[in-house]
């Protein structure tokens, strides 16, 4: 393509919402064949919200969603967020942690009244040495079978109950993603969520591929192998973990409405954050680079 028509494709898709950082990104984006996605405020609002909490035999859902309140006051995550909000409009006290640590991918630790918290997924209670007893397992597996997030919460070594958590699928990410097969891309959800939760969110907006339970850096990793395989990898993400594999990925896209340090490591800019912007941008760089050679 000539400077001249790059020039007019990125005033173009400014006009539609869709920041171009350079030539590069414009035309390597036409020659993409793997689009990798993040799941939690790219294909989800992310605007995530408490809908169960439940407790272990002897322990109470008050005391579950207050002791997890007091470590997410401190939480910068979306999941804190809806976590403080459920305790807020329950109207319960929340307290300051004496401690605290986030462990991206994980959870949140620290302690209150002298005794140590952890609020996160299985693996991260497992990590902190909390014990796991069946009761509780087949609710946490049938809500996350519709789609909610499972969060532990444990006071000491023992495992009080989890909260399961909401995000609702953004209107337009099923239109995006039919269009974008239409375009010849295979979709990926990428995901440091379970499973169970994942396939569910997929299964609504038809993703070819679901990479769950992955830390922040084998993000990074997974789009790393596609591109061994020889794929040309365009990544959509929203959050500071993200970064990492918008970096990495051939052409980073960052939703404008996530974090900066995602727009930083982007390419290319939706100012609205939703899908539709990709399949625009898409679009236009297939007329740039095939109209005026
Ligand atoms: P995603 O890939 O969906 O953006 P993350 O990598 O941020 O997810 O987190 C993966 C998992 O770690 C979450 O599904 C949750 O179980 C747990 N987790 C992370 N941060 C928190 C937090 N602040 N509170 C509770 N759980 C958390
Ligand atoms: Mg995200």
């Amino acid at each position: 393509a000539t400077p001249m028509s790059i020039m007019v494709a990125v005033g173009r898709g400014a006009g539609m919402g869709v920041l171009i950082k350079d030539a590069e990104a414009l035309e390597t984006l036409s020659k993409v064949d793997y689009l990798v996605l993040d799941k939690t405020g790219t294909i989800t609002e992310g605007k995530p919200a408490v809908v169960a909490v439940r407790a272990v035999p002897g322990q109470s859902e008050e005391d579950v969603l207050k002791l997890a309140a007091i470590l997410e006051g401190r939480s910068e995550h979306p999941l804190g967020r809806a976590v403080v909000d459920a305790a807020r409009s329950r109207k319960l006290i929340i307290g300051e942690p004496e401690d605290f640590s986030a462990i991206t991918g994980g959870g949140v630790k620290g302690r209150w009244n002298s005794q140590e918290v952890a609020v996160g997924s299985r693996e991260f209670m497992e990590s902190v040495g909390a014990k796991f007893d069946a009761t509780l397992d087949p609710e946490a597996a049938s809500l996350r079978k519709t789609g909610s997030t499972v969060v532990w919460v444990a006071l000491g070594d023992q495992i009080l109950g989890f909260l399961a958590i909401a995000d609702q699928v953004k209107a337009t990410s099923a239109e995006a993603i039919a269009r974008l097969h239409e375009l010849g891309l295979k979709i990926v959800m990428l995901t440091g969520d379970h499973a169970d939760t994942a396939s569910h969110i997929a299964g609504q907006v038809r993703i070819d591929t679901v990479i769950a339970e992955v830390t922040p850096e084998k993000k990074r990793d997974a789009i790393s192998k596609l591109q061994a395989e020889g794929h040309r990898v365009a990544m959509a993400g929203d959050g500071v973990n993200d970064a990492p594999g918008l970096a990495a990925a051939d052409v980073g896209i960052a939703m404008g409405t996530g974090a900066d340090v995602a727009i930083a490591s982007a390419g290319i800019t939706l100012v609205k954050g939703d899908l539709l912007g990709i399949v625009n941008a898409i679009s236009l760089s297939k007329a740039t680079l095939s109209n005026i050679r």
